[in-house]
């Protein structure tokens, strides 16, 4: 399978960067490194800090957010802000985002401490670290997250689909040359964005039947929407009924006990696909389910997500 590039904060498992110059352990991160190109990052020491370092802090002063050494209140958000742009500039296009939680540059999850004094004594709120923001705020259809977030399997699982999915569709980018090409490739996919937002998946293939700007313009047109409907949640219930909808009644019945599985989050879905297209190779269905993909990540991250 292709391997998606991800950003990923270098104090987990890469390089000891943090302030107290530890490493930070992630079994989940091993994975994610055997398959996927790592792009890695630390903010912090991108700055200039050396590691170990004063621990930095977010501070709420004159109503607004800061990043800030602790006790000298030495104010760090411009410099961050300063590498966080100039970071992103110089990126290839890249399929995710993994940052460190409760970080007052990493933190996507609004799980870092926010404080009203420099010694980081009284806490007033939680907000994201500035990086993550800056980050957030570039790439509104990335999927970008941190270790607090993929503790939730259903999470974790939109976050490997997205990636690995977005991998796909850089390849088929990268080959595509004529209308034609994005209308096969939009149905090896449709299942799977269906799951996602039904509407905008069949109104984007009748914009594509229709369309009649020249190819680069309905590759962008197609990529903005790609990428917005993957964006959305995805929620088991639609995923069953997508998969029941291609089957004919007969061999509905063979798959209702694993849809009802992968519901109760018994199985990854993954698993319930394998079974899925297995029944589409024997019967005679509808021809563009023939054509489905249904390799949405590695099959060695199923034991993560039950
Ligand atoms: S959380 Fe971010 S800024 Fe802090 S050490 Fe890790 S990579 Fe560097």
């Amino acid at each position: 399978m292709l391997k998606p590039r991800l950003i990923l904060s270098s104090c987990l498992n890469l390089e000891k960067t943090r302030y107290d110059g530890k490493l930070i352990e992630l079994p989940l991160v091993r994975k994610f490194q055997k398959f996927c190109e790592i792009i890695s990052v630390c903010p912090e020491v991108g700055i200039g800090l050396p590691v170990p370092r004063e621990k930095i802090i977010l501070l709420k002063r004159n109503g607004g957010i800061y990043a800030v050494k602790i006790f000298t209140g030495e104010d760090l958000t411009e410099k961050l802000i300063l590498f966080s742009k100039n970071f992103i500039q110089n990126l290839p296009e890249i399929e995710g985002i993994f940052l460190k939680s409760k970080s007052p540059s990493c933190g996507v999850s609004f799980k870092t401490k926010v404080y009203k004094d420099v010694e980081g004594k009284e806490i007033l709120d939680y907000e994201q670290g500035i990086f993550a923001k800056e980050i957030l705020k570039i790439f509104p259809f990335l999927p970008i997250v941190d270790e607090e977030i993929l503790k939730d399997k259903d999470n974790l699982e939109n976050f490997l689909i997205r990636i690995f999915v977005l991998r796909k569709f850089r390849a088929f980018k990268e080959e595509a040359q004529k209308k034609d090409d994005i209308i096969f490739f939009h149905k090896k996919m449709e299942w799977l964005l269906l799951c996602y937002d039904e509407p905008k998946t069949k109104e984007i293939e009748r914009i594509l039947l229709y369309e009649k700007s020249k190819f680069l313009e309905v590759l962008q047109f197609y990529e903005n929407n790609f990428k917005q409907i993957l964006s959305n949640s995805l929620k088991r219930e639609t995923i069953g009924q997508v998969i029941l909808s291609v089957l004919e009644k007969e061999k509905r019945k063979k798959i209702q006990f694993l849809i009802e599985k992968y519901q109760n989050k018994e199985i990854a879905l993954i698993e319930l696909l394998s079974h899925f297209k297995k029944l589409i190779k024997k019967e005679s269905l509808k021809k563009e389910s023939m054509q489905y993909n249904f390799e949405i990540y590695p099959e060695e991250f199923k034991d993560c997500l039950i």
